[in-house]
């Protein structure tokens, strides 16, 4: 394992942009440090280039690629933001890279093939995202996926030359610590298969649920609905919300230190999954069956759900039950002398 300090990073990474709204990197300049180059060249990493934040453009950027390319600069970690645009008719040409004549698409194959580390930076470069939605004119694709199906522009079978098929750093935005986490346990070399869930997104942020940490979780207890923007109460009954089925920890590891989709009073539209911009229904309104929420609580027979449901609702505290419908509290826990026991 190559040290930070010891004159040879131990993770180059080179970035690009594609079919996307530039907003995982808006999000990378949230992370949660006050060096933001400080944090990656404590780590040893360094970014070789990135569209946004590098003064390098035009010819330095083609030289670069050229060094890349000849082998003369190594390539520790290639790093995709936003979708590939396959069209039109598979040419790639909806996306040329400025200054070189040649499809983007053909520039990642290349350097995806160089790479020690693939990483899809956003739910557009794991998926195909928001650009992939509609009717798709750019045929736009992720690296190694398009939504749940395994392929995209890599193909299913991809593995980069560290062994690891594309890590998918799913997110719409992506959280800035999934990103600089991932980049820093890759320079570490403290990255493994098993450290990936089943769709190759890092488990340290997909094993947990954005539903864990909610600070409605009181309210989904009682089954104490919000029922309009605004309201305190949980917004899964009615208000969209997919926080207990969406692998992320938004509500542990929040955002810009302090808050989440879920504690701005919005609903979580589970943009970390695949499809999730087609959900087939208003993304604030939840889809019901004879009055059922469809998507259930992962690992929660429906039966259970209905059971527990409708025995959370005939306990509801009035507290609770009024306080999930008002846009502040109106009824305030109970001062009880009871010693805490
Ligand atoms: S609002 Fe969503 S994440 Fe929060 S408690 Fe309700 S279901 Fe869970
Ligand atoms: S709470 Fe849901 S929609 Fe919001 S960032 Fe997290 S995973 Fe995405």
């Amino acid at each position: 394992m190559r040290q930070a300090g010891s004159g040879s990073p131990a993770l180059t990474v080179l970035w690009l942009q594609s079919g996307g709204c530039g907003g995982c990197s808006m999000s990378l300049l949230c992370a949660d440090t006050t060096d933001f180059h400080g944090q990656l060249r404590d780590a040893g990493i360094d970014l070789l280039w990135h569209p946004s934040l590098s003064l390098a453009s035009g010819h330095e950027l083609t030289a670069l690629l050229a060094e890349i390319t000849s082998g003369r600069q190594r390539l520790d970690a290639l790093c995709v933001e936003g979708s590939l645009l396959r069209g039109p008719n598979g040419s790639g040409r909806f996306h040329m890279l400025a200054g070189t004549g040649r499809a983007m698409i053909d520039w990642v194959r290349e350097l995806a093939g160089i790479a020690r580390h693939v990483v899809a930076v956003g739910s557009c470069a794991a998926w195909g995202g928001i650009t992939a939605g509609g009717s798709n004119p750019t045929d736009a694709c992720g690296l190694q996926y398009e939504d749940e199906h395994p392929g995209g522009l890599l193909g299913a079978a991809f593995r980069a030359r560290g062994g690891l098929p594309v890590i998918n750093v799913a997110g719409c935005p992506t959280h800035p610590n999934w990103v600089t986490d991932t980049l820093m346990a890759l320079a570490a070399d403290g990255f493994q298969a098993g450290d990936l869930d089943s769709l190759n997104r890092p488990r340290f942020y997909a094993d947990q649920l954005v539903h864990h940490g909610c600070t409605r979780n009181e309210y989904y207890e009682f089954k104490a609905s919000a029922e309009k923007p605004s309201d305190l109460g949980c917004m899964m009954e009615h208000m969209g919300c997919k926080g207990t089925q969406v692998h992320a920890d938004c509500n542990t590891r929040l955002w810009n230190g302090e808050g989440s989709c879920t504690r701005g009073g919005y609903a979580c539209i589970a943009c970390t999954e695949p499809g999730f911009q087609e959900p087939g229904h208003p993304f604030h309104q939840t889809p019901k069956l004879a009055g059922i929420p469809i998507g259930l609580p992962t690992d929660m027979p429906k039966a259970w759900f209905v059971a527990l449901a409708s025995l959370s609702k005939s306990a509801t505290p009035r507290r609770v039950r009024l306080n999930a419908v008002a846009d502040h509290l109106v009824v305030p826990p109970v001062a009880k002398k009871t010693r805490l026991k």
